[in-house]
């Protein structure tokens, strides 16, 4: 090789060199100038992030947040929505720390919709919202939290992992398989100074620029202020006394002050009354003026109710277009003309477009027509309902609340059902009975002793004075179960008529000493259906009662008649009639055997707990009747 050749040869290299070292130049200024780029790109955004954060604290977001049910939830979703895209994040999701008996775990609390959560729930059928996500120690979210730092994770997998540990790892694999996210980056949130919950990214990228984790700690702050605020308002909420549209006091408030009204008047005797009142036709004001009108109805009752309560009446709106006053030292009387004067007020007011309004009206009175505040408040409520049935725009006083409602019921039931079905009385009962109705005893003591009377209608064996013990011993069994009133009052009208059907048996059957026939019993167990499907029906006003009575002879473990039922699918009053019925057969004399005390009695009936009878329920009865034999 000549000398020029071999000058060619080394310049050759050194180009191929001095190449090489531009290349690599290149290359590095590339990378240099892109992340160039991201700072600028995170300054940017940063500065814009400040903005918005100053605007998170604008008037019409905070009213936004207040007039949302769920406003933590609701303003973590716009902010994790938010962040998504900017720079090269894939999905974003905000995850609560919280203890149950298992000890603590992660919850998700807010997520943004995007493809890559999208496709992972679609991998892991129960989507990550609705997990409990594992808290592992010194785990990514463990140490980010604890630490308070904020942690990149570019193992992807080990991090998803740590919160679903009961992850396969072929689904794992599955997850990851689209390869888009290339690090999680984890931000500690903190609200009150303690720790809250996660802020978590899925990056595109593997680096973590030093302005970014800036960036990301500010967004984080605006999460802890969103987390703040709403807490705020939740506690705002609660001790929230009036309500937003018309200034009344709100529910909460009315019921607080209702029990220390009950105190008062019963440490002074004194009665208080309520009114109730329900506005007329709102619906149809909604639907023809539109929303703006109704509300303007309901703040003209409102604004009513103001001026005509005294100054130590309390008026409250009770929810939607429901008001009650309560009126301390005002008896029935005073407060129906109070009432009335109300009535009054709100027909002659002449609104805007609507022209006039009407409102329907109860009035009830502590202590006067019962001394049981609930008692009170649902006859208030009835009364109410009277004036609406009886064509609105009126006054109506509440019934006295004593027995003689149910047992009017019953008894003029019963004495339909012996006139309908022409049931053949003797001399000597008609003349016991007129009797016994003419008495000038109690009014309820009467009707109880003519409900003993008409069961010997059906059962000669009958003693008198039980309805009563079972009505009072089926009461206080009801009463355990939290039965509420209006069942009960249907139970004790079921404990005069269960048996009715029974009218309609051939009687011979009753007095026949000797064991019954196959056919007789079969007679006998038509008697729950005989008096719900013929004999009850065609009486309008107990309806309710009838599905008492139909199943009144089902056991609890299904072995019952007519239809089998068993367990729960027994009305409650229904096992209470059958229990109650069987004690007190027990105790009367019976063609085929004698009575028993009421201790042989209870043995009896423990002794089918669990087949017959549910086994709390027999507790409860077993503990009742030791007491009363105490
Ligand atoms: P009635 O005389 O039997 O009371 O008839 P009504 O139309 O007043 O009563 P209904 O219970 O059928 O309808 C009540 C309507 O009141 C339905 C509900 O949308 C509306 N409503 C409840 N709260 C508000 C409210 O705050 N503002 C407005 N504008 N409407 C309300
Ligand atoms: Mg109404």
């Amino acid at each position: 090789m000549g000398f020029f050749d071999k000058i060619n040869e080394i310049s050759k290299q050194i180009s191929e060199v001095e190449k090489n070292i531009y290349h690599g130049k290149e290359e590095f200024l590339e990378i240099y100038e892109r992340n160039l780029q991201l700072e600028q790109e995170i300054e940017e955004r940063t500065k814009e992030l400040n903005i918005a954060n100053k605007r998170m604290l604008s008037l019409q977001n905070i009213l936004d947040m207040m007039n949302s049910a769920k406003p933590l939830r609701s303003v973590l979703e716009t902010v994790v929505n938010s962040i998504q895209g900017e720079l090269g994040y894939l999905h974003s999701t905000i995850m609560r720390k919280e203890k149950d008996d298992d000890g603590f775990f992660l919850s998700v609390i807010a997520e943004a919709d995007d493809i890559t959560i999208r496709r992972a729930d679609n991998i892991l059928k129960t989507p990550i919202q609705a997990r409990r996500l594992a808290y592992s120690e010194n785990e990514i979210f463990y140490n980010a939290l604890e630490k308070r730092e904020i942690i990149q994770s570019k193992d992807v997998g080990a991090s998803l992992k740590a919160i679903m540990p009961e992850l396969d790892k072929s689904v794992l694999d599955e997850i990851l398989s689209d390869k888009s996210t290339r690090s999680i980056i984890t931000i500690p949130l903190y609200a009150f100074k303690k720790p809250f919950g996660i802020f978590a990214v899925f990056s595109s990228r593997e680096e973590l620029a030093k302005s970014e984790k800036d960036f990301l700690t500010m967004y984080a702050q605006q999460i802890e202020l969103a987390i703040t605020i709403a807490d705020l308002f939740e506690r705002v909420k609660e001790q929230a006394v009036t309500d937003g549209l018309t200034g009344l006091y709100n529910r909460r408030y009315f019921e607080e002050y209702l029990k220390k009204e009950v105190t008062r008047a019963l440490r002074i005797n004194q009665p208080f009354s309520i009114i109730g009142l329900d506005l007329d036709f709102l619906k149809k004001i909604n639907d023809t003026y539109g929303h703006q009108f109704g509300d303007l109805a309901i703040k003209t009752i409102a604004d009513v109710l103001k001026s005509n309560a005294r100054s130590i009446d309390t008026a409250a709106r009770m929810g939607g277009e429901e008001f009650n006053v309560i009126l301390p030292g005002v008896s029935s009387n005073g407060a129906m003309i109070a009432a009335e004067r109300i009535r009054k007020a709100i027909e002659a007011v002449e609104i805007d477009t609507i022209g006039h309004i009407t409102a329907s009206i109860g009035v009830a009175t502590f202590l006067e027509h019962s001394d049981n505040i609930e008692d009170v408040m649902e006859l208030t409520d009835q009364a109410m309902y009277m004036s609406k049935h009886n064509g609105r725009n009126q006054v109506t006083l509440a019934k006295p609340m004593d027995e003689t409602s149910w047992q009017e019921l019953a008894v003029s039931a019963f004495l339909d059902i012996l006139n309908k079905r022409k049931i053949p009385l003797s001399d000597d009962f008609k003349s016991d009975l007129s009797e016994k109705l003419m008495s000038s005893a109690p009014q309820s003591e009467v009707l109880y002793s003519v409900a003993d009377l008409l069961t010997q209608t059906y059962n000669p064996m009958h003693i008198q004075g039980n309805v009563k013990l079972k009505v009072l011993t089926a009461v206080s069994l009801a009463k355990r179960f939290d039965l509420s009133k209006s069942d009960i009052d249907n139970l004790k009208i079921a404990l005069l008529l269960y048996d009715i059907g029974n009218l309609l048996v051939p009687q011979d059957i009753f007095k026949k000493k000797s064991p019954l026939t196959e056919d007789e019993k079969n007679q006998i167990k038509e008697h729950p259906l005989i008096a719900a499907k013929e004999i009850l029906t065609p009486i309008s006003y107990i309806q309710d009662v009838i599905p008492i009575v139909e199943y009144h002879h089902e056991n609890w473990d299904g072995t019952g008649y007519p239809a089998k039922l068993s367990k729960e699918n027994i009305p409650m009053t229904s096992q209470i009639v059958l229990i109650v019925d069987a004690f007190f057969a027990l105790l009367e004399d019976r063609a085929y055997r004698e009575k028993l005390t009421p201790q042989e009695a209870v043995e009896v009936i423990k002794k089918d707990a669990g087949t017959k009878w549910n086994e709390t329920l027999v507790d409860e009865f077993v503990a009742l009747i030791e007491n009363e034999i105490e």
